[in-house]
């Protein structure tokens, strides 16, 4: 049980989809360190019932016991459900066709795990002369929420590195810049009445509808004016009302339409100021205008997901540090979110940079190609002597 393999085949067959636990992966993850010597922080996630979930942090010390600064590896444990997928073969049950490791989480991100599972020994031996740490995360696939508690609970821990490596499938790419996620739900409580007896209602639809209006035209506002940047397959920053319910009847006033919307902000543009240009148009025009027909109506905002973006500077030591060992050049940022972000503002230097191609990550026949394993292999082992050599 020591190659890269060996742990992909292992750790694909605990099925970690988000909704389930994951603390059977993380249990036998632990067990492995603590035969390298090393006891790893476990963050538990406290639920109404019980304990189903846990982060893990795990600190490899510099040479001489410091375990300040040095390069994090990190991942999430999760994977996406497989449910209505068409697989060939066991999702949970890795099966080599062709030069590719077929199996749910293989790219997104059980072959990067695996890699470094692979490499405890090596990293145990090696005279490091920074620490080299393991941050493996759950619910990733949920938006960001095991590896959101485990940084915010980092400093109560001691725990400051200084730059970061979220293996997520990059074609072993060096992806420095990503988008934000923020994703709302928007509540309108109208008034129920007869639809012959409109005075008597506030009809919530209707109030949607205008905010669904001015939000598309802060939108297309992006799309023209920027700001923008190449780097991205889509260069600018982009967002949209995507689910809408609301209403009972035909002939009846709606109290209730509640919809979805969410934008993607390039990585240099601060999502805050969005929020509060929404919530002006929400709670300044749109409210007291249903108070003001009754004033029983109103409107909740709720924000069920943001992610950071990731924007490192091209001359940033964790990005020379990656080149250097073997990660492959690229100037294009991506569009998809990762936990890279949380990292990046928490003051941690931090790129993208894993095996398998994003492509393949959440559909059926999920796969990553044995090269790309032996390039993360070659990658950690250039990383792990580079560790035991003083950098600049
Ligand atoms: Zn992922």
């Amino acid at each position: 049980m020591n190659s890269s393999v060996d742990w992909l085949t292992r750790l694909v067959a605990f099925d970690t989809t988000s909704h389930r636990s994951n603390l059977e992966l993380i249990d036998c993850i632990a067990g492995e360190l603590r035969t390298h010597g090393v006891e790893p922080v476990l963050f538990p996630h406290e639920q109404e019932d019980g304990v189903r979930k846990a982060n893990l942090f795990a600190t490899f010390p510099a040479q001489d016991g410091r375990t300040e600064g040095g390069v994090v590896l990190s991942g999430h444990t999760d994977v996406v459900p497989v449910e209505g997928q068409d697989w060939d073969s066991d999702p949970f049950t890795v099966q080599e066709r062709d030069g590719r490791l077929y199996g749910r989480g293989t790219a997104d991100m059980k072959g990067f795990l695996a890699v470094i599972m692979s490499r405890l020994e090596a990293i145990g031996a090696a005279r490091m002369t920074e620490p080299l740490h393991l941050a493996f995360s759950y619910d990733e696939e949920v938006g960001l929420l095991g590896a959101e508690r485990m940084i915010g609970q980092f400093p109560e821990h001691g725990i400051q590195p200084a730059s970061c490596i979220v293996g997520e499938p990059s074609g072993m790419r060096v992806v420095r810049g990503h988008k934000s996620i923020n994703l709302f739900t928007v509540r309108f409580r109208g008034v129920a009445a007869h639809s012959s007896l409109t005075p008597q209602g506030v009809n919530a639809i209707h109030y949607a509808g205008r905010f669904i209006e001015y939000y598309r035209k802060l939108t297309a506002q992006w799309r023209q004016d920027g700001p923008f940047d190449d780097a991205y397959p889509v260069p600018f920053t982009t967002g949209g009302v995507n689910l809408i319910s609301g209403g009972i009847a035909g002939n009846t006033v709606p109290d209730a339409c509640e919809i979805e919307f969410e934008f993607r902000a390039l990585g240099t543009v601060d999502p805050t100021p969005v929020v509060e240009q929404v919530r002006a148009y929400l709670f300044e025009v749109l409210e007291p205008e249903m108070q003001a027909e009754q004033p029983a109506a109103g409107i909740e905002l709720v924000i069920k997901a943001q992610g950071p973006g990731l924007d490192t500077g091209a001359d940033a030591d964790v990005v020379e540090l990656a080149h250097a060992c073997g990660g492959h050049r690229t100037d294009e940022k991506v569009t998809y979110g990762t936990e890279a972000g949380l990292f990046h503002n928490a003051g941690v230097e931090t790129v993208v940079c894993g095996p398998g191609e994003i492509a393949v990550a959440h559909a059926a026949n999920e796969y990553v190609e044995l090269e790309q394993l032996e390039a993360c292999e070659a990658f950690l082992d250039a990383l792990i002597g580079r560790l035991g050599q003083a950098r600049a």
